[in-house]
């Protein structure tokens, strides 16, 4: 047995002393469930927690021990969890107490698909959505161009509509606030963009500049540019705005992830980072401010870089692992560039587009083996019906050629199935990386895109579990939210966000909360390798931890949408309290 002294000098390493200590303490059964289950009445001898979430109505996500109330962390790892009086012999004088006041915990969300640089490039861009006048509008372009003044400003999705009467905004507007700084600010719909006149003279862009192919450039009453510049246009604008710096991408970075702590992410899956996110994410890692945990995807045209050097999947630290590689296969649902079977029924003339990376498919077929022979994961973005299946018959040729392995191959969206395929999805072991909210946005207008019968297999999360195939939740977020409480509602209630499916757009294929939160936390730890380390609080694991304002198990599902987050706790740190302002990592 181990003193208590040995183990308080273990605990004053580094970080990764608590991990052997904590392989140790397993090892001796110090570690263990506690309460009903306890071996013995023996009083045991526990080393002192550093913290305690105590009269917590615990849901674990661990089916041997699914409910308890409180938990104890040592370092960054639960070392024990039970009924209250007994995690009360892991306090001593130095241990943090959370009375959790009976509110619900779980397991930390884990996003598996999101694009968070992009997201946190968003958060830290102006935002002109809900700019009610154009003062308003000018005066926040003006004041992001004061805090930045040699940055461009960009993003905005501002919104005309919300004005009275609804106008185009002109550069008039902005040009006195920002004399030297270039603007070029997106309507809400990505399809026109106002520029100032610095941004204008940048781009080259004069009276006599001629509209490019599939694109207009505003004029007013005397020929002259407006600043408004619609669809293709934006191009002449666009390609002139240098490159982000890493500096600006660290501070977008930060924001993600600051947000993702205030609504209880604990772990990421960055699909299609860019290799210089991968090293923000890399500085971030060093200087200890990840209170997210990263896998990131970059895409699968660099699979070699990875293979070179021997990377395979899930390589890295608790904090940032990559080995995984994107591939798209087609587009989306709403471009119309989602490949199908069939011709979409409100565009008969087409059915879709499959990506050049899948022209010819002998090209990706070959870079898939390749990649796969490496030790890679795979993660392909397929939407439409036809995209899938094409995924598919390349997943089971790796099968074929390299052999039998625990690969987690991964098909992100996986949207519309044609009914034929969920066998052959659980028969390879695919995972099912599911967007639950995509489906009460594009719920609005799916049917009438392809129609009644093809709706019936589309977002189908009911179908993939009854199949025996894994889910994996997230929410590509910028596409959607990156609330997991938005998620969760719409897995669970279907309702589309017109108020036209109040009980569910295809009903039966709703999730049950349980579900959802499994898949959000043990479904997404499977898909990146990481079940063993974190998706559920059971002792040894991670600390990952969040605290819900209220019980989403017994609230009327509809109010699960307005239930925050409370506490976020990631690798035993609080990180984020509702009540006090986020904690500086
Ligand atoms: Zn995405």
């Amino acid at each position: 047995m181990i003193g208590r002294s040995e183990l308080c000098r273990r605990r004053s390493r580094s970080r990764c002393s608590d991990d052997l200590l904590i392989r140790f303490m397993v090892a001796v059964g110090l570690i263990a469930w506690t309460g009903a289950s306890a071996a013995s009445g023996v009083a045991q001898a526990h080393p002192e927690a550093d913290l305690v979430i105590t009269n917590a109505k615990v849901w674990t996500v661990d089916s041997n021990h699914p409910t308890a109330d409180a938990i104890a962390v040592i370092g960054d790892r639960i070392v024990a969890v039970g009924a209250a009086a007994d995690i009360d012999a892991w306090r001593g004088s130095q241990t943090r107490v959370i009375d959790a006041g009976g509110r619900l915990v779980l397991p930390g969300f884990n996003d598996a698909h999101v694009h968070f640089t992009s997201g946190g490039m968003q958060l830290d861009s102006v935002d002109l959505r809900d700019a009610a006048t154009p003062e308003e509008f000018r005066d926040r372009v003006a004041r992001r161009a004061a805090r930045y003044p040699d940055e461009w400003v960009t993003g905005g999705d501002w919104d005309e509509e919300k004005w009275n009467p609804p106008h185009l905004p002109t550069k008039e507007l902005i040009d006195a606030v920002t004399p030297k700084t270039p603007v070029f600010v997106n309507r809400y719909d990505g399809h026109e963009s106002l520029a100032n006149s610095v941004a204008l003279k940048l781009a080259g862009i004069t009276a006599k500049t001629p509209n490019p192919p599939g694109g207009e450039i505003v004029h007013d009453g005397q020929g002259n540019p407006t600043g408004v510049l619609k669809d293709a246009a934006q191009d002449l604008v666009d390609r002139v705005i240098p490159p982000i710096t890493h500096e600006r991408r660290m501070r977008a970075a930060r924001r993600a992830l600051s947000h993702a702590a205030s609504l209880g992410v604990t772990s990421v899956q960055h699909m299609s980072a860019e290799y210089a996110d991968i090293e923000v994410y890399e500085e971030l890692a060093e200087r200890g401010e990840l209170t997210a945990r990263i896998y990131a995807a970059p895409l699968s045209s660099g699979w070699e870089d990875l293979a070179k050097i021997g990377i395979r999947r899930a390589f890295g630290s608790p904090w940032l692992r990559i080995g995984a590689v994107k591939t798209f296969a087609d587009g989306s649902l709403g471009s119309t560039t989602a490949y199908f079977f069939q011709p979409y029924a409100d565009a008969p003339n087409t059915r879709g587009l499959l990506s050049g990376d899948f022209q010819p498919l002998s090209k990706i077929q070959d870079r898939f083996i390749k990649a796969d022979a490496a030790g890679l994961q795979l993660c392909t973005h397929a939407i439409g019906d036809e995209a899938i299946s094409i995924t598919l018959d390349l997943y089971q040729k790796l099968t074929d050629t390299n052999g039998e392995r625990d690969r987690r191959l991964r098909i992100e969206h996986a949207q519309h199935m044609a009914p034929k395929d969920f066998d052959r999805f659980s028969k390879l072991h695919v995972i099912a990386s599911v967007q639950p909210y995509h489906a009460i946005d594009d719920g609005r207008w799916a049917e009438r895109r392809i129609g009644p019968e093809r709706i019936k297999t589309t977002y189908a999360f009911r179908t993939f579990l009854d199949h025996g195939v894994r889910l994996a939740l997230g929410t590509d977020w910028t596409v959607a939210p990156l609330n997991p409480m938005l998620t969760i509602y719409a897995a669970v209630t279907r309702a589309t966000l017109d108020g036209k499916n109040p009980n569910g757009w295809v009903p039966g294929e709703k999730l049950t909360v349980k579900e959802s939160v499994e898949a959000y936390t043990m479904g997404s730890a499977y898909a990146e390798f990481q079940d063993k380390e974190k998706g559920s609080i059971t002792p040894g694991k991670l600390a990952d931890i969040v605290i819900l304002s209220d019980d989403i198990f017994s609230i009327d599902p509809k109010a699960i949408r307005d239930v925050q987050v409370d506490q976020t706790i990631v690798g035993g740190r609080i990180v984020f309290s509702r009540t006090r302002p986020t904690a500086q990592p």
